[in-house]
């Protein structure tokens, strides 16, 4: 801010602003050139008058801003608010007309607030009076700006956009960067520059598209420029005037020029607002054009800026030297140069990240808190007799695991909450059915709920044959008992899906209800109305990121106690991204697979080499091998998925493999069917499984060797890799065949990372940088919040986060305190949104 031009009575004026400025950068010391010290050593004579009213304020114009803490500044800055307010008011109002009528100036650069940005009812002296954040409405709708576009509203609902809040948070997605200027000499086709010069001659052409044609000219050369449709620029543009134009260089007939640029026309002591800098380019809906929305959001800034709230407090900006909120979003919308654009990012970034940290964090204050859980001790025996009674010994990584839940069950209280993650194969199922054992032994009951029927029946399978090992079991219908002569009665296991039919629905649930059903296996149907599981104690989901948050509570609610969760997922989660989603879970993972497992050899060949991977697969089959051939389509209905498999299933079988058996699976066929297929081929009754993604969270077949998957480019790295972990579960050699039409650079990345790494977590971290959050699991089905600026493959960022969202939470849980105030206002509207996303 230039304060040096600054008339002596009009000093106050400044003073106010650059302590206003000062306020919303967070006590920076930035608001004046030269630091708030050198401000107080020029001015000091007009201030001492002022100050020595009163001899306790004589620290106010002592020069020592710079050497002050945040909260010394805070306080500095507040004092002279008032002081400076209560000389204005003494003196009569229309001596001095201007100052406290604008709204508080936004950081430096910008115009002041425009008038209709305040409530015009406001009174000029108590407009000034009131704190920053109350005086600017940010909850105003968009069409208090200024625009002849009638259909704006509907236009800018469609990008979510309803206040003037909403447009000031939505950002650029990319920017053309014009802040490189050049002689005309130095041009050269497809560069973006801007050039200074002089008009030489222009003219209106009033044939083909009507334009302006003109040439401008500086010390180097002339160029043309032509505007297209912007006739009424001939007229402007007379011979002499100075312009500033920003565009991309183009060659017509050999000849560079520029295309409707954009331009400034240049006069002495007046910056160029539309040149020479770098733009933003924002997301746009049908009608709603890029000049327009740029118009927008430069109203928004000038007249509402003022009114963002600083919800960061001094402390906490002080010590990670963030660039303050109202600058951060000023330089998002228009960086002044890549460095404060990126300083802008971080800080945005960072609030994204603090508030889903301190979200997660305060969501397990409140669980741990409240919540009086059920200790969970059955003795060792049965647990080591289960262990000891399975065909092979846990890993040391399953061990470690099973420890950390078995004391969390011993705990009791808090509750657990616990993420259990590992590869496919990794040997979850074994882990949770122990703790179920040690849940059952104790008295209580036990629930597993998956995503699919067809894994839940696996599941079922999985625990019928891992209990025939520690005793007789008996199957009627979704119900098995299993006689264990260590345990007094027989343990009961049921399986409950939506395609259950009645009379052994009633029985389970009966069953269930009356506390004789020891573990219920199953669907979205476990958590529905008229299944209740009174004595459940620890409530198990596979397959995380299929399940909300709700669901997870729905089933919890099943129970009169509060039973421990235990998520199980085989997606590899990067740690990053787990400590900010899963803050809330404590971690177990099993980061070894089972001993003997092979290595799976992936191939990526070219589409023209299908007819040879078709004679490998019949070759593989003639040695007594199976095959999966997978035809994932994503974004498209069952339906669509469906036919799509049941059309290939048919050319396969007709002209490919007429001689060979080829079975078919999709999410659209009845779950017994599903059943009998996935059972064919588990027995070896089928050679060929052509199938949807169904298969991804399912099938355990040792004898399957090869994994054929179609349109690989479409899936993430972490979804093919869970394909891949189809095969390679027995003693053959197994193969990953990927095959793509695209071939894209950055399918062809993707594609050679799954070539060379087996590692889910490292292929996890390399999906998430790839393809971003939001990607990564699929938005919605994730649970994870539309993130704008943060990257969670942002490490640095990420620690920084979590480091200061712990330290606010350890000083204040509820964040009641007043300097919290501003942050739980941030945090409620972020969790309102993050919900409205959820549901
Ligand atoms: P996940 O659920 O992690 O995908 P599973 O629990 O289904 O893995 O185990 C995969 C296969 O490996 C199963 O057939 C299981 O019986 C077997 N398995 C589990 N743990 C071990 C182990 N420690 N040693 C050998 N095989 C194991
Ligand atoms: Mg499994």
């Amino acid at each position: 801010m230039a304060y040096r031009s600054t008339k002596p009575d009009t000093w106050i004026k400044t003073f106010r602003n650059i302590l206003e400025l000062e306020q919303a950068n967070g006590f920076n010391d930035k608001a004046v050139i030269g630091g708030m010290d050198a401000f107080v050593r020029i001015w000091a004579d007009s201030m001492t008058a002022l100050v020595s009213k009163s001899a306790s304020n004589r620290h106010l114009i002592r020069p020592g801003y710079s050497g002050m803490t945040i909260e010394e500044r805070g306080e500095w800055v507040a004092q002279w608010r008032t002081l400076l307010e209560s000389g204005q008011q003494a003196s009569p109002p229309n001596e001095n007309p201007t100052p406290q009528a604008k709204p508080p100036r936004p950081p430096a650069g910008l115009k002041s607030p425009v008038e209709t940005a305040t409530k015009p009812s406001r009174s000029r002296a108590k407009s000034s009076a009131q704190p920053l954040p109350t005086t600017i409405d940010l909850e105003c709708p968009v069409t208090s700006l200024k625009t002849r576009n009638k259909n704006l509203a509907g236009q800018l609902a469609r990008l979510d956009v309803s206040t003037i809040r909403d447009l000031l948070y939505l950002f650029p997605r990319r920017y053309l960067d014009y802040s490189i200027k050049a002689k005309i000499a130095e041009l050269s086709y497809g560069q973006e520059r801007t050039v200074e010069g002089q008009i030489m001659e222009a003219h209106e052409v009033r044939r083909g598209r009507f334009r302006t044609e003109a040439v401008l000219s500086d010390d180097t050369g002339n160029i043309r420029i032509t505007w297209f449709g912007q006739t009424y620029l001939a007229r402007t543009l007379k011979p002499g005037v100075r312009i500033a134009v920003s565009g991309k260089v183009e060659a017509f007939n050999n000849r560079l020029g520029f295309q409707s640029p954009m331009h400034d026309i240049l006069k002495p002591g007046q910056p160029a607002v539309n040149t020479g800098r770098i733009l933003p380019v924002y997301p746009l809906t049908d009608g709603l054009k890029i000049h327009t929305m740029r118009g927008l959001t430069k109203q928004a800034l000038e007249g509402w800026l003022g009114g963002i709230e600083e919800y960061l407090p001094p402390a906490l900006l002080a010590r990670t030297g963030l660039m303050a909120l109202p600058e951060a979003i000023r330089q998002a919308h228009y960086p002044d140069d890549l460095g404060k654009w990126a300083s802008a990012r971080r800080r945005l970034a960072f609030d994204e990240l603090l508030t889903l940290q301190l979200s997660v964090l305060a969501r397990r204050q409140r669980d741990n808190q409240l919540v009086e859980g059920v200790p969970v001790d059955a003795g060792t025996d049965l647990v080591d007799g289960f262990i000891a009674s399975l065909p092979f010994s846990l890993t040391g990584a399953q061990k470690q695991c099973l420890e950390e839940i078995l004391a969390d069950l011993r705990r009791g209280t808090p509750p657990m909450n616990r993420l259990l993650q590992g590869e496919v194969g990794s040997g979850k199922t074994v882990v949770v059915l122990v703790a179920l054992l040690a849940t059952i032994a104790a008295g209580y009951q036990g629930a597993i709920m998956v995503p699919t029927e067809v894994l839940a029946e696996q599941h079922f399978q999985t625990v019928t044959r891992l209990l025939s090992g520690l005793g007789h079991t008996t199957q009627v219908d979704n119900l098995l008992t299993a006689s264990i002569e260590s345990l007094g009665s027989p343990i009961t296991v049921g399986l409950l899906t939506g395609s259950t039919r009645a009379r052994p629905r009633r029985k389970l649930t009966g069953m269930a209800a009356e506390g004789s059903l020891d573990l219920l296996i199953g669907t979205h149907a476990l958590i529905q109305e008229g299944v209740e599981l009174p004595r459940l104690a620890l409530a198990v989901m596979d397959e995380q990121h299929r399940f909300g948050v709700m669901q997870r509570s729905a089933l919890r609610q099943k129970s009169q106690e509060n039973p421990h969760t235990l998520v199980m997922s085989a997606t590899p989660i990067p740690r990053t991204l787990t400590l900010t989603l899963y803050g809330d879970l404590d971690i177990s993972t099993i980061s070894e697979l089972p001993p003997g497992r092979q290595e799976i050899m992936t191939r990526w060949p070219t589409p023209d080499r299908r007819e040879v991977v078709y004679g490998f697969i019949r070759k593989e089959v003639q040695a007594g091998r199976q095959a999966f051939i997978v035809y994932p389509l994503i974004d498209e209905s069952d339906a669509i998925e469906a036919k799509a498999a049941t059309d290939e299933h048919r050319r396969l079988s007709h002209e490919v493999f007429p001689d060979l058996r080829l079975g078919l699976l999709h999410g659209r066929m009845p779950a017994k069917e599903k059943d009998r297929v996935m059972r064919q081929f588990r027995d070896g009754e089928l050679d060929i499984l052509v199938t949807t993604a169904v298969v991804e969270v399912g099938i355990d077949v040792p004898n399957a060797t090869v994994m054929l998957i179609e349109g690989a480019d479409r899936f993430g790295l972490s979804q093919l890799h869970q394909f891949r972990g189809r095969v390679g579960r027995g003693e053959h050699q197994s193969y990953c065949i990927l095959m793509s039409e695209n071939t894209s650079g950055i399918a062809q990345e993707r594609l050679s990372a799954l070539q060379r790494t087996q590692d889910g977590f490292q292929l996890a971290e390399v999906d998430l940088e790839m393809r971003g959050p939001g990607d990564f699991f699929g938005t919605r089905q994730s649970g994870l919040p539309n993130l704008r600026m943060a990257q969670l493959s942002d490490r640095e960022l990420l620690d920084l986060a979590r480091k200061e969202a712990n330290a606010i939470i350890e000083e204040d849980p509820t964040l009641g305190l007043e300097k919290h105030a501003a942050l739980a206002g941030q945090m409620a509207r972020f969790m309102e949104r993050v919900s409205a996303e959820f549901s």
